[in-house]
């Protein structure tokens, strides 16, 4: 098979358009496709994507195809394998970049079983080799302490990609590109699961993503039961608390909890990290946020690269004292 082309994933968000992470990764198609003179082509899986495959074409991509079917209105594993599955083997791209959201990343698992082929997940950085003959997947390591450079021998090369890694293109309305609409049957037997109703966490009231104050802490926190003096600090701030990944993953605070390029991205007006290291997927989701604050025992964390104010020192006293100073203030 003659393999060419990037074919990119695309979804919508909560509003129904065209998602960040999707403007994303046809930004970064884009910039390979012009190096290779290949095309980006775009794929909409779902019900009535018209719409945010023509913003596709507008952000970037040459061929935007969309298939609307009632049964992809909700995502579902089988079916939109066999979607996916059907496209590669029409269009033949040589790479498929999907989003490493909940969906993609079971999609992406799920197509390369279906094909038997390679799959690099959650990658933080896409690459053309020197020569253009290859692609380097890199993803982060040893808990994002260092990044390997994977090949796939297999084709098409299949990457899932995690958000906030990619420039977006300008949108220009004017941009010409293929629109095409096209058809899959979905047979009955692939309907394993279905999607009665979305239930809202209790926790999105109070949402982390829109408040101004937030305290988060990481695992200088040390254990479980140190974790009041976070809550206490966020209280003491009117703030709400947020957590790094491996707290969540320690079962210290929920996942909603968490905070990063795989959690919740936040942009609130006062950011205080406690004992927080600062890798990058823990940036990603705080760089937006006005002012950071880092407390911190090791001088040389990568937080304060980012903090505009450090606190060089032992948490378990900054923290307390600040808790208690804050509280005097106010009364
Ligand atoms: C694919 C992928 C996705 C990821 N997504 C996310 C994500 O969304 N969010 C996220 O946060 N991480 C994410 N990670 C994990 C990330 O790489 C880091 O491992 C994580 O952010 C580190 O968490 P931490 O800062 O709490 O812990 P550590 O890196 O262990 O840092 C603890 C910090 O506490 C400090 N400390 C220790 N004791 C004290 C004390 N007494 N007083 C003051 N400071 C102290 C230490 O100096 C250290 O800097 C992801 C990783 C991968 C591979």
């Amino acid at each position: 098979m003659d393999y060419k082309n990037i074919l990119v994933l695309i979804d919508k968000d909560e509003n129904k358009k065209l998602s960040e992470l999707s403007k994303e990764l046809i930004g970064k198609a884009r910039e390979m496709a012009d190096v290779l003179s290949e095309e980006v082509i775009t794929l909409a899986i779902g019900n009535d994507m018209k719409e945010v495959a023509q913003d596709a074409i507008y952000y970037g991509a040459d061929k935007s195809i969309y298939v609307n079917d009632k049964l992809l209105e909700n995502y579902t594993t089988i079916p939109y394998t066999r979607v996916l599955d059907e496209i590669i083997e029409k269009y033949e791209p040589q790479a498929v970049l999907i989003g490493a959201n909940a969906d993609g990343r079971d999609l992406g698992g799920r197509i390369c079983a279906r094909r038997n082929i390679g799959l690099v997940a959650d990658c933080s950085d896409i690459e053309l080799t020197e020569d253009k003959k290859d692609i380097k997947w890199v993803r982060p390591t040893f808990d994002g302490k260092l990044f390997s450079d994977i090949r796939i021998s297999s084709y098409p090369k299949i990457g899932t990609v995690a958000s906030g890694v990619f420039r977006i293109n300008k949108k220009d309305e004017n941009r010409a590109g293929e629109l095409i609409e096209e058809k899959v049957e979905i047979p009955e037997s692939d309907i394993l699961t279905i999607v009665k109703e979305f239930i809202k966490s209790p926790k999105e009231d109070k949402s982390l993503s829109d408040c101004d104050i937030i305290v988060s802490g990481g695992m200088g926190i040390g254990e479980k039961d140190n974790w009041h003096l976070i809550e206490e600090l966020a209280s003491a701030v009117h703030g709400l608390v947020g957590a790094t990944k491996p707290v969540c993953d320690m079962g210290w605070v929920p996942v909603e909890e968490q905070i990063g390029s795989t959690g919740v991205r936040v942009a609130p007006k006062l950011y205080i990290a406690v004992g927080i290291s600062g890798a990058i997927q823990h940036i990603a989701g705080i760089k937006k946020s006005d002012l950071i604050v880092a407390i911190n025992n090791d001088p040389e964390a990568p937080i304060f690269k980012h903090a505009h104010y450090g606190l060089v020192g032992d948490l378990f006293e900054i923290v307390p004292m600040l808790t208690e100073k804050l509280k005097e203030i106010e009364n």
